[in-house]
């Protein structure tokens, strides 16, 4: 290509994020550049962008949820093609150590993440390595694509919940993730699904989007969704928020032999408080759920081409890469879009 420079939004330090030219990125045998259609912005950029993580790794041009079309391949690259509209799996390994080999790269000690460790896609082009990189069906909106990664994440997290019919769930927070979850849970068969948020507008969407309840989050919030589980609490409870006081409301939500599904991260640090006599006598389950991975991915496609969600409101909010900074600020507002497209074109 002729091109040798491009531009990026990048983290030069915690809170100070701009666009700048940077070279285009290194393209190694085994890897293809993709031409970057639309990156979302989610809680883990705005995390970066904040010094919460990734400080060891600025400058860092964020983004890791995306779309594009190859631009080129590397030399030993086959089966994709100049042209090609892809995404990528953002998780990189080993691919030798046991958790590698167990689709679980996040454990892997050399385990790298594109847009959070190495430069990702809030720029107009980002490389991948090409066994990494997967073709969208033809004909998918090409914004929906970019939906691909968090809609693995909840992929991954109903597996590991293992979401089954006729399942109570509970979901703590409505957020763009919780309302991945409630959709790809329902397909599982999971009901009632039942969202927990102090927001009313936020209650109103997940409404709107499948959820059968909706509740405030308040002293009620117990006695409510034992009511609506015939007194017994839910078969899981989805921590989805990062909050403590969440985690800990979430064991009085579920039912003895239940699970929590922890997914919301709060600080690095952070304790909860919880009875450990509580979960040995009603044995029940804590499960973690965080990044879809590999297969995770492939299925999230497979969702997404024969239109078992329904995702387009989330790709409507989008903002040209030089407005990065505005785009954030919307995202960031309280009442502000769940998700929010940085569109390259
Ligand atoms: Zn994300
Ligand atoms: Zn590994």
């Amino acid at each position: 290509m002729s091109v040798e420079s491009m531009n990026a939004a990048v983290v030069q330090k915690p809170d100070q994020l701009s666009v700048q030219k940077m070279p285009l990125p290194g393209l190694a045998d085994n890897q293809v550049l993709i031409r970057v259609e639309y990156c979302g912005i989610c809680d883990t950029d705005l995390a970066i962008v904040h010094g919460i993580y990734s400080r060891d790794h600025l400058p860092l041009i964020p983004g890791h949820e995306f779309s594009g079309s190859i631009a080129e391949v590397g030399g030993s690259v086959s089966g994709l093609s100049v042209g090609d509209r892809v995404t990528a799996d953002i998780n990189l390994g080993c691919e030798k150590c046991s958790y590698c080999r167990d689709n679980a790269r996040l454990n892997c000690p050399e385990c790298s993440q594109i847009g959070i460790h190495s430069h990702g896609a809030m720029a107009r082009y980002v490389s991948a390595p090409a066994d990494k990189v997967l073709p969208l069906p033809q004909g998918l909106d090409p914004a929906l694509g970019a939906l691909v990664e968090p809609l693995s994440v909840s992929v991954r997290a109903a597996k590991l919940g293992r979401i089954g019919l006729g399942q109570s769930v509970v979901f703590l927070a409505c957020n763009f993730m919780s309302l991945l979850h409630l959709q790809v849970f329902k397909l599982c068969g999971a009901a009632p699904l039942i969202v927990v948020d102090p927001s009313e507008r936020r209650r109103e969407q997940a409404a709107a989007l499948g959820a059968d309840f909706t509740l405030p989050q308040d002293g009620a919030t117990a006695r409510a969704v034992m009511d609506l589980t015939n007194g017994q609490g839910a078969d899981v409870v989805v921590e989805c928020a990062g909050s403590i006081p969440g985690y800990e409301l979430a064991f009085d939500l579920v039912r003895p032999r239940g699970r929590l599904l922890a997914f919301g991260l709060p600080a690095e640090n952070e304790l909860a408080r919880f009875r450990p006599f509580q979960v040995g006598l009603r044995e029940l389950s804590i499960i973690g759920s965080c990044a879809g991975q590999g297969e995770d991915v492939e299925q999230a496609i497979t969702l997404l081409q024969y239109e078992r969600l329904n995702l387009t409101e989330f790709t409507r909010v989008r903002y040209p890469l030089e407005k990065i900074n505005e785009a954030l600020a919307a995202y960031e507002e309280p009442d502000g879009p769940l998700k929010v497209l940085i569109s390259m074109s």
